[in-house]
């Protein structure tokens, strides 16, 4: 693959942002990846690794000469990060993101530069794990999933088109979603299984004796609840940041919950029987 662009900056040099770039020095498609992290530490770690080529002091200077700027900075982090980039941002320079919610990202585009710059491609990578920090980064993690652009009306063909290869390029499938059907999507099938998780671990480890049941936990419970050694900032943010479309979904799932105990209540085999068998026809479908 030849190279798509000279200068790709990567703001915030965690999992995602360590791995995105490791995956572009792998595969050349660039000429120089720069880091740039709050986290000094976590900077030094990404040049002495050779995830990337230069590590940047100063954001701002190096943001006025990158041609890409990928921002893969917590999600709550990213409006305060456009807006420091905002005065030095050139119009030719392409913009993406990483974050895990994508309207909250939109809104804080629209509040800062009155619409979402052309230039500028929201993305996701589903992809990732509970691990964080630039030591966790994998040039393959991307590699046989999928990244989700949400892009807009105004949104410049090229730009798409360039960002688009870049994931490709990276092992990714890329497919394009509507800013809101995509925090719907990500609701239900990320955020909620999260939450769960948090939730059953937190709820279990509340008891007297739960050293004693997370000792006899088998192989289900360690498949259900891996998620919940995630950071918990993260999640905090994601929470909050997708809160209307995950609110519906603890609803949603809080009552199935309900039929479900009620059943078990009043022993309605049929009613168990039909959650069960239509959720492993379900299960099954997808995998
Ligand atoms: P991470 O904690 O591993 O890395 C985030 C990095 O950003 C850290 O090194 C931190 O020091 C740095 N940072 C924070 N604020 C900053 C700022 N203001 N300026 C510069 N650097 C800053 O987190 P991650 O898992 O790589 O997540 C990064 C983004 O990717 C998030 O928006 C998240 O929603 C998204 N994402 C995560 C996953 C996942 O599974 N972890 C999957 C898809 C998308």
């Amino acid at each position: 693959m030849r190279c798509l662009t000279e200068r790709v900056l990567v703001i915030g040099l965690g999992l995602i942002g360590g791995s995105l770039a490791s995956a572009l020095r792998a595969h050349r498609l660039c000429h120089t990846v720069v880091g740039y992290d709050r986290d000094p530490e976590e900077l030094a770690t990404g040049l002495r690794l050779g995830v990337i080529d230069e590590a940047a002091d100063n954001m701002l200077a190096e943001a006025a000469i990158a041609d890409v700027i990928v921002l893969a900075v917590p999600v709550k982090a990213i409006e305060a990060v456009l807006a420091e980039l905002k005065p030095v941002l050139r119009p030719e320079t392409i913009l993406t993101d990483v974050g895990s919610v994508k309207g909250n990202v939109v809104k804080a585009a629209e509040r800062l530069f009155g619409e979402v710059p052309a230039r500028f491609i929201p993305g996701h990578p589903i992809a990732g794990s509970e691990k964080s920090g630039i030591t966790a980064a994998d040039a393959t993690l991307f590699e046989h999933h999928k990244v989700i652009l949400t892009p807009l009306p105004q949104s410049d063909r090229e730009a798409l088109t360039l960002i688009a290869r870049m994931w490709q390029a990276v092992g990714a499938e890329v497919l394009q979603m509507d800013v809101a059907r995509h925090d719907e999507v990500l609701a239900a099938t990320s955020h909620l299984p999260h939450l769960l998780a948090f939730s059953l671990v937190d709820t279990l480890a509340r008891e007297q004796d739960c050293t004693e049941i997370f000792r006899y936990a088998a192989s289900g419970f360690r498949d259900f609840t891996r998620v919940a050694a995630s950071d918990p900032t993260m999640w905090h943010d994601i929470g909050l940041a997708n809160k209307t479309a995950i609110l519906q979904k603890i609803d949603e799932f809080s009552a199935g919950v309900q039929r479900l105990r009620d059943a078990i209540e009043t022993e309605e085999s049929q009613a168990m029987l039909g959650i069960f068998t239509r959720a492993k026809a379900a299960r099954e479908h997808f995998s």
